[in-house]
């Protein structure tokens, strides 16, 4: 058997997910928040995405540059270190502790998962346009 990623159902919505936070991620730190570079911008995680458990954790996932990503393989004490630093030592333990937890999403979850952070993003986009037109008005 040939063993590579195959393109099932899971691995799509998995893919999508990752693709929604980074995208979300962006808007916030449109650069790599360890170097500030703004070139081949990724999706890094903290603690491996091989974890399950922790693989959409938004503490886990941060925008890297691809050399900052690839050197976090190598030697993960820089990148954990800016996350103790940034998301504080609680979550980071909190994350620690659950990626040793065994995970296994299903099909709906993973759909809900989607769902919902959509619709977050919807809500909070609403939430800024009501806050700047509110803004607009008292100004004009
Ligand atoms: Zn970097």
């Amino acid at each position: 058997m040939i063993k590579h990623r195959r393109n099932t159902e899971k691995n799509l919505l998995t893919d999508r997910i990752l693709a929604e936070i980074k995208r979300q991620k962006l808007e916030k730190t449109p650069y790599c928040v360890q170097c500030g570079s703004r070139n081949n911008l990724q999706l890094g995680h903290v603690f491996s995405r091989v974890c399950k458990s922790i693989i959409f954790e938004w503490d886990n996932l941060h925008i890297q540059c691809e050399s900052c990503n690839n050197y976090h393989e190598v030697n993960p004490e820089p990148f954990n270190n800016w996350a103790k630093r940034n998301i504080g030592i609680e979550k980071f333990n909190y994350l620690e502790a659950k990626s040793k937890q065994i995970k296994k999403w299903t099909v709906p979850e993973l759909k809900e998962k989607l769902k919902r952070l959509r619709c977050v993003d919807e809500r909070n986009k609403r939430n800024v346009e009501t806050i700047q037109s509110r803004y607009a008005r008292q100004k004009g």
